[in-house]
C-alpha cells in the first residue's frame, strides 16, 4: 500500500469514526494491530443477568469422529444445528470453548429490533436496489423467532413491544425524519407501523424528559431473554441422538485430513467431514484469511430495577454520536445497554477488544445515569456485564461456504455464519438456517417453524455471501465511513 493510500485510510477511518482525536496515527495503528491479532475467548467472562439461571451440561467424552462439527453455541450455531437436524440425518457435534451460550448471545440486550427506516436508507445508499431485499431479510426475523418459540413452547420472555426511538440531537432528528420519508415513499407497506412525534409532542404520553428530546419515532419490535431461548432450544435438540454439545472444548487448530478435517481441541482431536464456524467475532482465530476482516467490538449491558414503568415497551436513545437501547422485562426491570462512545477513547478503544472479562468504568457509569436523565424516573443498577460483538467492515455478516484461499486448508467442507455486529437477533437466525440448508443440499424447501420455504438464494441477500472477492474488498476504513 502506497504512503498516500495509507494516509488516506488513516484519515478516513478517524474522520469517519468521528473520534475527533489528535493522536490519529497512533490511534489508527493501535486499532489496526488490535483487530488484526485474533485471540480466543477468555475463560473467565463477566456474568450476564440471563445466566443467573444457568443451563449446564456435564462433560462427555469426545467421539473420535463425526459428520459435522459446529464451533460455537450461540444463536448462529443453534440455528445451524436446528436446521440440519430437521433436514438431514447427519451426526452433529457442537464444540463450545466456555459454557453453553456464553458468547454474545448469552449476554446481549435481548432486543429483536429492526430500525427499518434507518437500515433501509443505509442499505439504499450502499447497495441500491438490493436494499429492499436486505431489509426484508432483517424484518423477517421477528415473526419467525416469535413463531418458532410459540411452536416449540419455549418460555423465554418473548414478547412484542412498542418501541420508541428518542432523539436528543437536532441534526440526528432531522436526518431521522428524512429517512422516514424515504422509507415511507419506497416501502409504504413495511412503513405502516411508524408514528412520528415531532418536538416534545410525545414526551408527556411516554414520560420522556422534554429537556433532551427533539422527537420520537414509534413502531413495533420484540424482546426476549436470548440465553433462555437458545439454551431451551438446545434442551430440545439434545433429545435427538444425532446431536451432542461439548462445552469447555476450545478448538485450537483445524487441519485438512484426507476427505475431511482433523479438529484439535483443548480436550483432544476429532475427525469431521465438515466444519462450521459459528464463532462470530472470534472467527478469524481459526480462519487466517479473515484476519482484520472480522473482529470484536466490546459492548456493555446492565439490568436496572425500580423504574416504575408499566406496560411492555423498548427504547433507543439516539444522540449526536452513538445510541443506547433499553427494554423493559415483564417483571418491570430495565435492560439498559450501549454507551460505547462514552469510553475514554470515544468508542475507538472498544474496537478490537477480544475479552469480555471486564467493564469500561466510564461506560458503566454512563449507563447507570442514563434512565434518570432521559425519563423522569430513578433506577438502581443490579448487574452489569460486557460481551464481544463480531464486526465486519461492511457491517454485514459472512455467510456460506469458505473458499480454500480464506481457510488456507484444502477441501471445500468449511462453512461460516458470523459477523452480526450488534444486531444478531435480526440477522443470525436466518444466516444460520441458510448455512444449514446449504449443507443439507440446495433444494426447494417447505416452510416450517423457523425455516422459510423456497430456495435459499431466493431469500438470502447475496451481499451476505462470504466470497474471497468480497473479503479482499473490505478495509477497516470502510467501517469508519459507515459509522
Ligand atoms: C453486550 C451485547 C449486547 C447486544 N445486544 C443486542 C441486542 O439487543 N439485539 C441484537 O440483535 N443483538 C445484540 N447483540 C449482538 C448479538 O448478541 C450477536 O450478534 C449474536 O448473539 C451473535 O451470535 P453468534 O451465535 O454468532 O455468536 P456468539 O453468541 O458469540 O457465539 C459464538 C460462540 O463461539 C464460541 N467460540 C469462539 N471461539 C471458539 C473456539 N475456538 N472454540 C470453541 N468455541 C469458540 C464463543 O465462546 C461463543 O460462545 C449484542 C451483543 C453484545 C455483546
Amino acid at each position: 500500500m502506497g504512503l498516500l493510500t495509507k494516509l488516506n485510510h488513516i484519515y478516513s477511518t478517524l474522520q469517519a469514526l468521528k473520534a475527533e482525536l489528535t493522536e490519529s496515527k497512533t490511534t489508527f495503528n493501535n486499532l489496526q494491530s488490535r483487530i488484526s491479532t485474533p485471540t480466543p475467548p477468555v475463560s473467565n467472562p463477566t456474568h450476564s443477568h440471563w445466566q443467573n439461571d444457568p443451563f449446564q451440561i456435564p462433560p462427555q467424552p469426545l467421539p473420535p469422529s463425526t459428520d459435522i462439527i459446529i464451533i460455537g453455541s450461540g444463536i448462529s450455531g443453534a440455528s445451524i444445528a436446528y436446521t440440519l437436524l430437521r433436514k438431514s440425518q447427519c451426526n452433529i457435534l457442537m464444540l463450545e470453548a466456555r459454557d453453553v451460550c456464553s458468547g454474545a448471545t448469552g449476554r446481549n440486550g435481548g432486543h429483536i429490533k429492526c430500525s427499518a427506516y434507518m437500515e433501509y436508507c443505509s442499505f439504499k445508499d450502499r447497495f441500491g436496489e438490493s436494499a429492499r431485499h436486505l431489509l426484508r431479510f432483517q424484518k423477517r426475523h421477528m415473526g419467525l423467532l416469535l413463531g418458532l418459540m410459540g411452536e416449540l413452547e419455549i418460555e423465554a420472555e418473548a414478547r412484542e413491544v412498542e418501541t420508541l426511538d428518542i432523539f436528543t440531537d437536532e441534526k440526528a432528528w432531522e436526518d431521522a425524519k428524512r429517512m422516514v420519508h424515504v422509507f415511507r415513499t419506497d416501502m409504504p407497506e413495511e412503513a405502516g407501523d411508524i408514528v412520528v412525534f415531532d418536538g416534545v409532542d410525545g414526551c408527556q404520553e411516554y414520560r420522556v424528559n422534554p429537556e433532551h428530546c427533539y422527537g420520537i419515532i414509534k413502531y413495533k419490535a420484540a424482546a426476549l431473554s436470548p440465553y433462555k431461548f437458545i439454551t431451551s432450544l438446545y434442551g430440545i435438540l439434545q433429545q435427538n441422538d444425532n446431536f451432542a454439545i461439548s462445552p469447555g472444548t476450545m478448538v485450537t487448530q483445524i487441519n485438512a485430513n484426507g476427505d475431511g478435517y482433523m479438529v484439535s481441541t483443548s480436550r483432544g482431536q476429532i475427525k469431521a467431514v465438515q466444519v462450521v464456524h459459528a464463532t462470530d467475532g472470534f472467527a478469524a482465530t481459526l480462519i487466517p484469511g479473515l484476519e482484520g476482516k472480522i473482529f470484536p467490538v466490546r459492548g456493555h449491558v446492565t439490568v436496572q430495577s425500580g423504574c416504575g414503568f408499566d406496560g411492555s415497551r423498548s427504547w433507543c436513545i439516539h444522540h449526536k454520536r452513538g445510541f443506547d437501547y433499553i427494554s423493559q422485562r415483564p417483571g418491570g426491570e430495565l435492560v439498559v445497554g450501549g454507551g460505547v462512545i462514552q469510553s475514554p477513547g470515544r468508542g475507538v478503544d472498544e474496537f478490537g477488544v477480544w475479552r469480555d472479562d471486564g467493564l469500561c468504568y466510564s461506560i458503566r457509569a454512563y449507563l447507570g445515569g442514563l434512565v434518570e436523565t432521559i425519563f423522569e424516573t430513578q433506577t438502581k443498577v443490579e448487574q452489569a456485564w460486557s460481551g464481544c460483538m463480531g464486526f465486519t467492515p461492511d457491517l454485514l455478516p459472512f455467510v456460506g461456504r469458505l473458499e480454500e484461499s480464506l481457510t488456507g486448508r484444502k477441501g471445500g467442507g468449511e462453512w461460516i455464519s458470523a459477523g452480526f455486529q450488534g444486531e444478531g437477533m435480526v440477522l443470525a437466525w436466518l444466516s444460520g438456517v441458510a448455512v444449514g440448508l446449504m449443507i443439507a443440499g440446495d433444494e426447494e424447501y417447505q416452510d416450517e417453524a423457523g425455516i422459510p420455504g423456497g430456495r435459499v438464494k431466493e431469500w438470502l441477500p447475496r451481499e451476505l455471501i462470504c466470497s474471497k472477492e468480497r473479503v479482499d474488498r473490505l478495509s477497516v476504513s470502510d467501517l469508519g465511513v459507515l459509522l
